[in-house]
């Protein structure tokens, strides 16, 4: 019986090893960290054998095939051994599109907007009645849905590194929102490296795919002439024209036309709820993945005005004193605070700060200048922000906590204001992740709204 060892038993480690049981592989997980309680109850009840706290050489070393958790690096010393035997290493993504059967796949990636992108284009499926799952980063897990349900289409969100662990792997429809750098500690702090791995979501793509794509990202660009594309291309742009045979989406005048072969559907983007040019972005891709997946245009219409901010991207967080609280605590890189600050049509008080990347601040001293008031910086080490801005923003204050940065942005935010958290760092410093960060500011919003 064929071996297969998971490494990894996070949310897709676990998916992957309930799929390998189902198939009838003889499967082992291994975690050299703890493994969730509710991962260990899944896998007891499906009775996959697995450790926790070490790996165990022998008997990773004796797989056919290791299925490896996107979150594991290349350079960890356990991969490199398993590289070293020689034994193939795949994704989570790769692993459970072996059993996909039939049904096809709508992959998203990108540097930005990603999920927004991927609930989006879920929900419209969904609402126009397809037999959809949700998958990827996002959700549960690729494999688990392959492993316990039966769909006919699969809406996955894929970073880079789930990417990376694709060989046959085919989007049916691919999505690539924009490259903007990030993640490079993961890939030698070569730019290229990362944008390869996200152009792989053309990979294997047949002639009667589809890839969409931003056509206004320079990135994207420059290197679409290395790749062989077969596939249908439907660029969608606000700047760049662009025009494809297949069909494409232009923005003009707060309204986008996008058309796939007959089928257009027109999108007036002040009817939409996700505000922001990158939200329009995201519409004219998802509405472009649509009409390639064949749902009616009136369907695609009612689906995208009706959709609501995802939980921690530019949503609203109440109101105190005529002042709104906007929740952007997924603003983790400067280009997406760069996207929060272009859509704010109020002025701002804005609290960023937390753990750097090796921000370069630059991009967005324009839209500070001209719509920021008041900058809070909240984290351990708020030095660069400050030097950064001071001179550029009429007032900007040092905080260390999330209640500190709350009271002096209440301070400094006059009635009409929006208090924006949109923290272009990552949250470690302070919070367990963005997600407690965004939460910890919408409690302390609805505890002083009363
Ligand atoms: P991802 O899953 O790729 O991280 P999200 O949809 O979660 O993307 O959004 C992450 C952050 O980026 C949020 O702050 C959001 O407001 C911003 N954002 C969303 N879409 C885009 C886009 N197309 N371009 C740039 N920034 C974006």
């Amino acid at each position: 019986m064929k071996k297969i060892v998971v490494l990894g038993g996070g949310i897709s480690g676990y998916g992957s090893a309930i799929l390998a049981k189902k198939k009838g592989f003889d499967v082992f997980l291994s975690d050299k960290g703890k493994i969730a309680d509710r991962y260990k109850a899944a896998l007891d009840q499906w009775e996959v054998p697995y450790e926790e706290g070490q790996h165990t050489e022998e008997r990773i070393l004796a797989a056919d095939e290791v299925v490896k958790s996107p979150g594991i690096p290349e350079k960890a010393p356990m991969v490199c051994k398993i590289r070293e035997a020689g034994i193939p290493i795949i994704s989570e993504i790769e692993f459970a599109g072996r059993y996909m059967d039939k049904a096809r796949a709508i992959c998203i990636t990108g540097s930005n907007g990603k999920t927004t992108t991927t609930s989006l284009i879920y929900k419209i499926l969904r609402d126009a009645g397809y037999n959809v799952a949700l998958g990827g980063n996002i959700g549960e897990s690729f494999a688990y849905s392959v492993a316990t349900g039966s769909y006919d289409w699969y809406v996955l969100e894929l970073s880079s590194f789930q990417l990376d662990g694709m060989c046959k792997f085919r989007a049916h429809i691919g999505v690539l929102t924009n490259i903007t750098p990030d993640h490079l500690d993961r890939y030698d702090y070569c730019f290229q490296n990362y944008i390869d791995s996200k152009m792989r979501i053309t990979q294997n793509q047949l002639s009667n795919d589809y890839f969409i794509y931003s056509g206004d990202d320079e990135v994207i660009w420059q290197q679409l002439p290395k790749y062989d594309l077969r596939m249908k291309q439907l660029p969608f742009a606000a700047k760049n024209a662009v025009a494809s045979g297949a069909g494409d989406a232009f923005l003009l005048d707060g309204k986008f036309t996008a058309t796939v072969g007959k089928s257009s559907v027109e999108i007036d983007t002040n009817r939409m709820q996700i505000p922001g040019l990158h939200n329009t972005y995201n519409a004219m891709a998802a509405a472009l993945a649509a009409l390639a997946a064949g749902v009616a245009p009136e369907q695609i219409q009612r689906s995208i005005y009706d959709f609501q901010p995802v939980e921690h991207r530019l949503e609203p967080a109440g109101e105190i004193n005529g002042v709104l609280y906007i929740n952007d605590s997924k603003a983790t890189n400067v280009d997406s605070t760069w996207y929060a600050l272009e859509s704010m049509k109020r002025p701002v008080v804005w609290i960023a700060g937390g753990t750097d990347k090796g921000n370069d601040y630059e991009p967005l001293k324009k839209f500070a200048r001209e719509k920021v008031h008041t900058l809070v910086c909240m984290g351990v080490d708020n030095k660069k922000l400050v030097d950064n801005f001071t001179g550029i923003v009429p007032k900007v204050l040092s905080t260390g906590s999330l209640e500190e940065a709350m009271q002096a942005a209440r301070a400094a935010a006059r009635p009409g204001d929006v208090v924006l958290l949109s923290p272009a760092c990552a949250s470690f410093d302070l919070f367990k992740n963005y997600e407690n960060r965004g939460e910890l500011f919408k409690e302390w919003v609805a505890s002083h709204a009363k």
